[in-house]
């Protein structure tokens, strides 16, 4: 097969994603009160609600509906004060009730988008015929939001001696219905990705987005978060859409990427041999690095979907909304802005350390704790030092960049110093000066060493009058080595070059 860039060259993916995700952090499920953990022992909380049993009615949770208008805001959705759910049936022993209660043609919140920062190389045309680039090659690409609406998770199966997810074959299939009637939002984009690496981006956004709004902790690897995707290609320059083929099992970011791909590279060559590409549904491999064919598609007729006639429609009153908009936290974007406008930080730079909220109010606290000169620094250290660590503190990290801005500690021996205090709570001031790693600044101590190390090496100082000026590289060397490591390499470099030119 060929490599994806040069497919690339002469076809355009069209790329969709439809997105779910278990509202984690609510207490209770969807259409019942039974807690909602699966962790808890297989079928303990389970009601006549969520086993399906006749005669028992569905109560919808309030809070989960906070959280899809949440979640809509946040993604720049419009509100539709009016939806209803609708019963989707299918037959499968992990929905007791033969049917999942899943909303129709309107869904809670619509027609919204999420913007993308993209850098690098693929910018590619967009939707509405444009293509804003910047000086540095990085582009914004707005991807639309279709809709987002609720719906309940199916419980857990586990087919002993079975193919996952499959009956066929198994001697023995094990049901929990611990997680049957979590709520679940699914969200589903127009199909405006164009690349593998825009439909990473636009699930790394979105978890960011999630878990700011605290609506779910949008675990890729426990499921709570998951993601199929479709895509299609045609010819560059054309205007209507070829087959598309869905692809499920994209459980983590790389997943994502490698699958979609795999799939351009491979229906690229179908169509090049002159071949059609098959609508059907195609399960990733991660091990095998392929995706291969799962089932042919369903239509949705199959569903026989309708209204559920013991879930009143929605109205959702003015008062309810803004109760919503009130309780959506500063977002991503918004806090890079703030933070590039407060602190002059580099876009990218505020971009990191905004998408993440653990890390952005690990920095909000730090930030105070240092002098307004020192800012740099600190976040050159939570940016290329401190996400290798677990248990550190804002104090030791602010420690630490005022430790390296004022020149008393190598990068290296920052880390060094930081791997000691992981987890500890100790003071990295306390631990320089116990292991006698603090660099010296002293002039009159490193200008001693420098004139020591100038007498040993005079050959190295003729190169360097005969205009050889990399062995300087080589005698700030010879003083680190002098001087134990204690001396400040930056210094020695100063004082040597003085010397030298004196
Ligand atoms: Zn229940």
């Amino acid at each position: 097969m060929r490599k994806l860039a040069e497919v690339l060259r002469d076809w355009e993916a069209i790329i969709g994603l439809e997105v779910h995700t278990e509202l984690t952090t609510l207490e209770t499920k969807m259409f019942c009160g039974c807690r909602l953990s699966h962790d808890d022992e297989p079928n303990a909380n389970v009601c006549p609600v969520c086993l399906g049993l006749p005669g028992a009615l569905p109560v919808p949770n309030e809070k989960a509906i906070e959280s899809i208008v949440m979640a809509g805001l946040a993604t720049n959705c419009e509100v539709m004060r009016r939806s209803m759910f609708y019963r989707k049936h299918y037959f499968y022993p992990d929905m007791a009730k033969n049917f999942q209660t899943t909303q129709g043609p309107v869904a809670f919140v619509m027609h919204g988008h999420l913007d993308l920062e993209v850098s690098g190389e693929g910018a590619a045309e967009r939707p509405d015929g444009t293509i804003d680039k910047r000086q540095d090659g990085s582009y914004v690409a707005p991807i639309r939001i279709l809709r987002i609406h609720m719906e309940e998770d199916a419980a857990k199966m586990n087919h002993l001696g079975g193919a996952e997810g499959r009956i066929g074959g198994a001697s023995e299939s094990l049901i929990d219905y611990n997680r049957c009637g979590t709520p679940l939002i699914e969200l589903v984009t127009e199909p405006d990705l164009r690349t593998p690496e825009e439909a990473r981006l636009f699930m790394e956004k979105l978890r960011q987005t999630f878990i700011t709004l605290g609506i779910s902790d949008c675990s890729m690897e426990k499921g709570s978060m998951r993601c199929d995707g479709n895509v299609s290609l045609r010819r560059r320059g054309e205007t209507t859409f070829g087959t598309k083929t869905e692809m499920k099992n994209l459980n983590s970011f790389k997943s994502l990427h490698d699958a979609l791909a795999y799939e351009i590279c491979r229906q690229a060559e179908v169509l090049e041999a002159g071949g059609a590409v098959r609508q059907e549904t195609r399960h990733w491999e991660p091990s095998r690095r392929r995706t291969v064919v799962m089932r042919v598609k369903e239509t949705a007729d199959d569903y026989r979907m309708y209204p559920d006639p013991d879930l009143a429609p929605f109205d959702l009153s003015d008062e309810f909304i803004e109760r919503c908009r009130a309780r959506v936290p500063e977002l991503p974007d918004a806090k890079r802005d703030r933070y590039v406008a407060t602190w002059g930080m580099r876009r990218a730079d505020a971009t990191k350390l905004a998408g993440d909220p653990a890390t952005a109010s690990f920095f909000e606290v730090a930030v105070v704790l240092v002098e307004p000169k020192i800012i740099p620094t600190l976040v050159n250290v939570m940016i290329n030092l401190t996400p290798s660590f677990r248990g550190l503190s804002e104090a030791q990290v602010a420690s630490i960049a005022r430790l390296l801005a004022a020149d008393a500690l190598t990068f290296a021996q920052a880390r060094e110093v930081l791997e000691v205090v992981d987890g500890t709570g100790a003071d990295p001031e306390r631990v320089v000066d116990e292991r006698g790693l603090r660099q010296s600044t002293d002039a009159d101590a490193l200008g001693a060493i420098v004139d020591e190390v100038l007498d040993r090496c005079q050959s190295q100082v003729r190169q360097y009058h005969e205009g050889n000026r990399k062995v300087v590289g080589f005698l700030v060397g010879q003083c680190m080595k002098a001087s134990k490591g204690s001396g400040n390499p930056k210094m020695f470099n100063q004082l040597l070059t003085q010397k030298l030119e004196a």
